[in-house]
């Protein structure tokens, strides 16, 4: 007999095997038990027929509490009723871990004792779908940057200086100098790009986000792709046809994921038609102003987040939003050749309200332009000689982008919050479990 995963239960119909799950529910009357059971990599449901198994075996099955652990052994058929399609009739049961009053019932649950208990909560349905769909798109992501001949370069967690100001650092020591953890991986991912042409990292990043939006988390993961001799046009390029593949590859391998979370497909699928619109930061004002919503809106305003909604929302699709003012960009963004007051750069905007996925832009290549933005963003150059290098030895245009990996999770999904996202997460007033 043989020992399987549930979700291979296509390839084992009417066979009897074995299957190590837990128990997440049950109903029985005098004749017969349904036994709600998932193995990890799916939920199904376990029949058990009084007069197909023996007394002890009907008795555990009536016994059992939430979550204890088991092997069930029985015959795989097909269930059309139940999401998953298929469902085990039990022939005899062997308990391998008694579980006490789990905390967790199938009943409502506010959400702060839902995330006290995130340890045990990842145990249910919604997470699972969620686990499953982000798994999906980290794979998808080393398929497309595989494909497209990129290599995977790491970027330090630990670094000496801070790249973007110093209020959203975590400040650590490092033996007896300061040290601080990664916000961005990017300026070490173009000196990537600088030895191996195509390059990305996928690496926690940590924020000290003061704020408490349903979009920020504290440590998060980017993906954060630096292509030498590319212009900000072909960069647009690759990030449209690196979302629209992390769309259709959700499409094509979480059907019963999406199912769960109730996932519009359909809509899913709209984003997968490129290009996506693009417009200007002088038109999403212009946008904002005649909305009558935001008649506050000024040039030079960065967007918030019922900003950036309203813009995706215009569309329905994730849309580009080009060559944000200076002043609120970083100091490697490369400035527009005919404009002082804009860098070339972009934000791409997802629609139904989940806001920036993406940031990128063109990199500043000219070492004297370097240098004082540097000392403009009041930085300290010491610190960025081995940054300026990359333009004193073979300086080439080149452009790259970050996505964070939950905020394409959460959009993909359609999940409300950004929590849901990650495995364990890490918020302003939460560091447990
Ligand atoms: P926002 O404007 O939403 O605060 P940002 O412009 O500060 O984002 P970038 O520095 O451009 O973010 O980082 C690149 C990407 O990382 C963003 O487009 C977003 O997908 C993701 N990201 C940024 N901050 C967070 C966060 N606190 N939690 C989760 N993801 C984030
Ligand atoms: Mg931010
Ligand atoms: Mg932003
Ligand atoms: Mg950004």
């Amino acid at each position: 007999m043989k020992t399987i995963s549930i979700i291979d239960a296509k390839n084992h119909v009417d066979e009897e095997v074995k299957i190590g799950v837990w128990l997440t529910n049950k109903r029985s009357s005098g004749k017969i038990a349904f036994l709600q059971l998932r193995d990890g990599s799916a939920f199904f449901q376990g029949v058990v027929v009084k007069s197909n198994v023996s007394e002890e075996t009907f008795e555990m099955a009536k016994e059992l509490h939430q979550e204890s652990s088991l092997y069930v052994v029985g015959e795989i058929h097909e269930d059309k009723r139940s999401p998953f399609g298929y469902e085990i009739e039990v022939k005899s049961l062997e308990l391998v871990g008694e579980s006490q009053d789990y905390p967790i019932t199938p009943k409502e649950h506010g959400t702060e004792f839902l995330m006290d208990h995130r340890h045990l909560w990842l145990r249910s349905t919604k997470p699972y779908a969620v686990m499953q769909i982000r798994n999906e798109i980290i794979r998808a992501t080393y398929e497309f940057f595989n494909k497209e001949g990129f290599i995977k370069i790491d970027a330090p967690i630990l670094t000496g200086s801070a790249p973007e100001g110093t209020t959203e650092l975590f400040h650590t020591k490092y033996f007896d100098k300061d040290a601080y953890l990664s916000q961005s991986g990017q300026l070490y991912e173009e000196a990537g790009a600088m030895a191996f042409g195509k390059v990305f990292s996928f690496g926690p990043t940590f924020r000290a986000e003061k704020s408490k939006t349903r979009r920020h988390l504290i440590e998060f993961w980017m993906i954060e792709p630096e292509m030498a001799f590319m212009h900000q046009e072909q960069s647009l390029e690759v990030q449209e046809q690196y979302i629209a593949f992390l769309v259709q590859s959700v499409l094509d391998n979480c059907d019963y994921a999406l199912d769960i979370l109730e996932r519009d497909k359909e809509v899913l699928k709209s984003y997968t038609k490129t290009p996506f619109p693009k417009i200007s930061y002088d038109e999403a004002v212009e946008l904002l102003q005649n909305s009558g919503e935001f008649p506050d809106t000024k040039w030079g305003d960065d967007f918030g987040s019922p900003e950036e909604t309203y813009l995706a929302e215009h569309f329905s699709m994730p849309v580009f939003v080009l060559n944000y003012p200076k002043a609120i960009k970083p100091f490697y963004m490369k400035p527009h050749p005919t404009r002082e007051d804009v860098v070339i750069c972009a934000d791409l905007l997802a629609p139904e309200g989940y806001g920036e996925i993406i940031g990128g832009s063109e990199r500043e290549t000219d070492l004297d332009n370097l240098t004082a933005q540097i000392k403009k963003a009041g930085l300290n150059e010491k610190d960025y000689e081995w940054y300026l290098d990359l333009r004193r030895y073979g300086s080439v245009p080149h452009s790259g982008f970050g996505l964070g990996l939950e905020r394409a999770t959460t959009w993909i999904t359609g999940e409300e919050h950004i929590r849901e996202a990650i495995p364990f997460p890490r918020l302003l007033n939460r560091i447990y479990p």
